[in-house]
């Protein structure tokens, strides 16, 4: 067996080999992204998308390349004079530097916070405030309930939804904009992402009036609205994103296994392992979705390769503190009989390396 426990590109559903060869029968993957049979796909993927994430009705759905792309797309399409972005790991901080770097004159600035810290408050208002919901190198997550507090102090808030969006139950209507690239939460092979927008956010980007790009907000949307695409999409990526929002549960039920097993997963090294311990000390802003562990340099390594030589992989540690740390995708694809599998093996490697 071969399992994943890496937290992006990770386990993708099982049945997704079979989706790709019923793509293939279809004939979808042939056809011209200007058909009738390609613009059906589409409608329907928004409509089962609405649905089984319980995204507001008039919350627009968009297909990128990435969630970089995303990135991309806030600082040309939505930023027209300022932007905030507060970050504590790799990933929010990568935004931040392609944020400044499509600057081109205007205030983009951002503020890091301590990785145990809950922002409280913003007391700069600001145009543009980008947050990473949750911080997949350092298992962080901003509380769903502290999202609609900060957007107060901004005109728009973008979130970066990349490893918990389809994982848990997210608060739409407390920003304006999310996304997140399909290899995590979603189960999905990598090469696409998805980008949701409120009708403020619309009315933003007619301000910006961005029009430069073929990824511009606007050209995007007036392409979209059509059931169309501005250059030819990922169509298998489509195909597979429609066949497993259909097959998957309400997000309110994935929300509570997540929960579930994330709560398990914490309690299984806090137990088991005292050399182990927990690299996010404040429960408030542990994340569900990625589980971040401490250790020795040489114990992780030598966990890593146990797990390998039986088929199960973990995740490296990612960013500064990526030799002490490592992680444990808990995406909703992975199984509970999976979980139980990995935590034998690391609790016999433990006990054989420690005991
Ligand atoms: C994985 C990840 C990204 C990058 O996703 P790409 O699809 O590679 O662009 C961005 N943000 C977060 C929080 C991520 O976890």
């Amino acid at each position: 067996m071969q399992y994943s426990f890496y937290p992006g590109p990770s386990q993708v559903y099982p049945q997704v080999g079979m989706y790709m060869q019923q793509a293939l029968a279809s004939g979808i993957l042939s056809a011209n992204h200007r058909s009738n049979a390609f613009m059906d796909l589409w409608a329907e993927t928004k409509v089962l998308f609405h649905e089984k994430l319980l995204v507001p009705r008039d919350y627009t759905l968009y297909i990128t390349s990435s969630a970089t792309e995303c990135w991309e797309i806030t600082a040309q399409s939505l930023i027209g004079n300022n932007s905030l972005n507060f970050y504590n790991g790799a990933f929010g901080q990568k935004w931040l530097e392609y944020t400044k770097k499509l600057a081109n004159g205007k205030n983009c600035v951002g503020k890091f916070f301590a990785k145990d810290e809950e922002i409280k408050s913003i007391n700069q208002p600001c145009e543009v405030l980008c947050l990473t919901q949750n911080e997949t190198s350092n298992g962080t997550q901003i509380p769903i309930d502290d999202i609609g507090k900060l957007s107060k102090t901004a005109e728009i808030t973008v979130v970066d939804a990349t490893s918990s969006m389809a994982g848990i139950n997210l608060p739409w209507a407390a920003a304006d904009v999310w996304f997140a690239s399909v290899q995590k939460c979603f189960g999905l092979p990598a090469g696409l992402a998805v980008m949701v927008c409120s009708p403020k956010a619309l009315k933003h980007a007619q301000l910006v009036n961005d029009h430069n790009h073929y990824n511009s907000l606007l050209f995007i949307h007036e392409n979209f609205g059509k059931n169309q695409t501005p250059y030819t999409p990922n169509v298998l990526g489509i195909y597979l994103l429609n066949r497993v929002l259909n097959q998957i549960p309400s997000i309110k039920s994935t929300n509570f296994t997540i929960k579930n097993r994330a709560q398990d997963w914490y309690r299984f090294f806090a137990e088991n392992c005292k050399n182990i311990t927990l690299y996010i000390e404040n429960e408030a802003v542990r994340s569900d979705t990625v589980i971040v562990l401490q250790a020795k340099a040489e114990y992780i390594k030598s966990l890593l390769n146990y797990c390998a030589s039986h088929g199960i992989t973990l995740g490296k540690g990612y960013g500064p503190e990526a030799a002490s740390t490592f992680r444990i995708a808990n995406f909703p694809a992975i199984t509970d009989e999976a979980i139980g599998f990995a935590q034998q093996l690391i609790q016999t490697h433990y006990n054989n390396y420690y005991g």
